[in-house]
């Protein structure tokens, strides 16, 4: 059924979200979702708390991650969902994926600080909720904060991305392993946001071609990340690769975040939505 309040792309306090799992499943529940996961990046330590408290609201659950993966030299995102929160090879390559992230930090604030943003490493770790997942997004609310930029959309475009003084390019999980740990732990794997990649066509093809070679099986194609013309874009690719489709608000703050918790178009019901695939692993 494709009318169904699912939304199955957000982010915690346990990432770089800043709201606690609670506080987003009684966000979500009041938006009217139905079908809830949290996705950390790189991280499962929400999952027990985001179940119960989706429970307490009156939602379905199904796990949930995001799984950062470098394909072709960029930063990829591979969300799974439905997964074995506990399977041990799942659990180290999200342990692997998160290590390095600290130097990665280090480095960053380095290359901040000579361009004049002084102790950005030290500012970043205050909006830090879990030590091992310091992200981009921690250094781009501090350099909001010291006054650098007036919203975090500006520090991304002027600091934190390819080329900009403060980008440190780093190296994720590989595509291959990123799919075999969701699949192997049950769930199933899900291309994030394609359109936000900056990929020529023929290395988007190589992306969904490779993914679906190594037992992916969806694809986002409502998310907060999309226009309308990128849901029809991607509906089509979705068809096209023979991938079932994934909605999701990817909601990270209420401050920060565009789109709300379950506020979004409904897939069109030409797909087949992923949550289909994940009939027996919803709880
Ligand atoms: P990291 O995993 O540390 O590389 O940080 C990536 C995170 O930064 C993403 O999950 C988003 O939350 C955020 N992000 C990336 N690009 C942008 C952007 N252009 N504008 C705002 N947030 C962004
Ligand atoms: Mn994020
Ligand atoms: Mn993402
Ligand atoms: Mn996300």
């Amino acid at each position: 059924m494709s009318i169904l309040n699912a939304d199955l792309h957000c982010h915690s306090v346990v990432s770089d979200g800043t709201l606690t799992p609670e506080e987003l499943a009684a966000r979500a529940a009041a938006n009217g979702v139905e079908l809830w996961a949290l996705t950390d990046h790189d991280e499962t330590g929400g999952q027990q708390r985001a179940r119960a408290a989706a429970h307490a609201n009156g939602m379905k659950y199904l796990t949930g991650t995001e799984i950062s993966v470098t394909f072709a030299s960029q930063t990829v995102h591979i969300v799974g969902l439905g997964f074995d929160a506990e399977d041990p090879r799942m659990l180290q390559g999200l342990v692997a994926t998160r290590g390095g992230r600290g130097a990665r930090a280090m480095e960053m604030s380095d290359e901040l600080a000579k361009v004049g943003i002084v102790n950005a490493y030290e500012g970043a770790l205050r909006y830090v909720g879990n030590p091992e997942l310091i992200s981009r997004t921690h250094f781009a609310r501090y350099l909001v904060e010291c006054g650098a930029c007036k919203d975090t959309n500006e520090v991304f475009r002027r600091f934190l991305t390819e080329g900009k003084p403060g980008f440190v390019p780093h190296r994720w999980a590989s595509l291959r392993d990123a799919v075999q740990w969701i699949s192997a732990a049950g769930g199933v794997a899900v291309i994030a946001h394609p359109a936000r990649y900056k990929f020529s066509a023929n290395e988007e093809y190589a992306l969904f071609s490779e993914f679906k070679a190594h037992g992916g099986r969806g694809v986002e194609v409502i998310t907060g990340s999309h226009t309308a013309a990128e849901y029809v874009k991607y509906g089509e690719t979705a068809r096209e690769f023979g991938l079932a489709a994934s909605r999701g608000s990817d909601f990270h703050s209420p401050g920060e975040s565009h789109t709300d918790l379950g506020r979004l178009p409904y897939l069109p019901g030409a797909l087949t939505p992923v949550w289909e695939l994940l009939a027996d692993r919803i709880q």
